[in-house]
């Protein structure tokens, strides 16, 4: 049984199953709370973003993933 590691909160994701339980974003891995504190952080800003763009979003999360990685919470 393979068990993970949110980056952000060090909590273990037990039978991680990709984008149910756990979130892969970049070279980060996400438990699914801190993956939903992450689309409430970054929803704002989204949301302001026209024409969106994918590469700026990537950057967007990657940042926001990097800011919560060491605080240790979004
Ligand atoms: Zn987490």
């Amino acid at each position: 049984m393979k068990t993970l590691t949110c980056d952000v909160c060090k909590h273990p994701i037990v039978q991680p199953i990709n984008n149910r339980n756990y979130f892969h974003l970049g070279h980060r891995d996400l438990c699914e709370p801190c993956h939903d504190e992450l689309q409430l952080l970054i929803k704002p800003t989204v949301r302001t973003k026209s024409p969106f763009n994918y590469e700026w979003y990537s950057k967007l999360v990657q940042e926001a993933i990097e800011k919560a990685i060491q605080k240790s919470k979004f």
